[in-house]
């Protein structure tokens, strides 16, 4: 699940410290050339808060990861450099692969993501490798709009793959030149831990070069979700989507009115809305705004990716779980049901009725593996919850 707002906007025009690391990994990806080392004479060190470049591959680099020099280090570790797909280049997916294409859609949007056939629920969209990943976690918020800085980190990556984000819409061209302002106006979240993150789980900002042209929706048809075990940003769909549908993700918390969903796409990214749900009739709004608000009023923590956050407000009961999956799927917000799911589940275990414990949990793993895919972790934890329905049940 992801949402971008709200944002915090600081503006820096500093030039900052950087440099790469010098040892690519210490399993080479190959025996040619296993680092990229900026000519930088003497060697500076740095303290941890200022960012550093990870290039991947060190030649021809595609990915370049901004961080602090210990996670760098870290990143630059991990075995799934080491992957055969990624020797030989493999790093987003080529036109034949796709079932949609890039092309003009209506209504002020410029660009956006178009169905070239029918995509079933549940499938794979697409799979792709960010270009441009900044960790935020540790390093200062000022380096979201640090033009410089981004600029250099930019310059060293294939000049396709620079080309690819420099192309990019940038929704805020009067206060913010081209590398800032596309980030700001494209960036989606990349995990970089094998659980899904909790809390500021929009500190790593990742740019992607086709996943980043999809526009939004109220009620989006693809699950933007990022797969850390392939380092990919993925679109799952969660419904059917027919031939010449536009494909859209979520920039916005949709668990709100239509007025300050509005009110925070104008800010945020300036759009107005002018998705189904945002163009529906006075009366019909009015309707979808008290589904929305209902659901979110029962978890107090549902926006949080991991299953171990979710949360129930006090005294909620089945029956009004039961209406918010009703309403989620009338809403066409099937990204939530998942969550309402498995906080069922929860509920039932807790007044240890087991059978239908194990149906709200059957329930919710089916919903994570059309929004999220089968090998993910909500998946997985689903798997473990119904082991122990059935170790209870016995
Ligand atoms: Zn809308």
């Amino acid at each position: 699940m992801h949402f971008r707002d709200p944002i915090d906007k600081k503006s820096s025009g500093r030039q900052s410290l950087t440099r790469t690391v010098d040892s690519f990994s210490s399993t080479p990806l190959s025996n040619a050339d296993s680092s990229y080392v900026i000519p930088s004479g003497p060697r500076i060190v740095c303290p941890d808060n200022t960012p550093h470049f990870l290039l991947i591959p060190a030649v021809n680099p595609q990915i370049v990861l901004i961080d602090t020099i210990s996670s760098t280090q870290k990143v630059a570790n991990w075995e799934l450099w080491d992957q055969p797909a990624l020797r030989s280049g493999h790093f987003r997916p080529t036109s034949k692969d796709l079932p949609y294409s890039v092309e003009t859609v209506p209504g002020g949007k410029h660009l956006g993501v178009v169905a070239t056939r029918l995509i079933k629920a549940g499938e794979l969209v697409v799979s792709e490798k960010p270009t441009f990943v900044l960790n935020l976690l540790k390093l200062d918020e000022k380096y979201l709009d640090d033009g410089p800085m981004q600029l250099s980190a930019l310059s060293l990556l294939a000049p396709e793959r620079r080309d690819g984000y420099m192309s990019l819409y940038n929704c805020f061209e009067k206060e913010h030149s081209p590398p800032s302002g596309i980030l700001r106006t494209n960036y989606l979240p990349v995990d970089i831990t094998p659980t899904p993150d909790v809390g500021d789980a929009c500190g790593v900002k990742g740019i992607f070069e086709l996943l980043c042209r999809a526009n939004h929706s109220c009620s989006p048809n693809v699950n933007y979700f990022f797969d850390f075990a392939t380092f990919s940003g993925q679109f799952w769909a969660v419904r059917d989507i027919q031939l010449g549908e536009e494909i859209c993700i979520q920039y916005l918390w949709l668990l709100r009115t239509r007025e300050k969903r509005r009110e925070v796409g104008e800010e945020y990214f300036r759009f107005t809305c002018q998705c189904r749900v945002c163009t529906r009739s006075h009366a019909e709004s009015e309707q979808g705004d008290a589904r929305r608000l209902f659901i979110d009023s029962l978890m107090p923590d549902i926006e949080t990716p991991s299953l171990a956050n979710d949360k129930l407000n006090e005294d909620v009961t089945v029956q009004q779980l039961e209406d918010a999956v009703k309403y989620a799927e009338e809403e066409e917000l099937f990204v939530f049901i998942g969550r309402i799911r498995i906080a069922g589940a929860k509920l039932l275990i807790e007044q240890q009725s087991w059978v239908e414990a194990g149906a709200w949990a059957r329930l919710a793993k089916d919903a994570f593996v059309r929004s999220q895919g089968p090998s993910s972790y909500n998946v997985k934890a689903c798997e473990g919850l119904l082991e122990d329905i059935r170790a209870h049940a016995k």
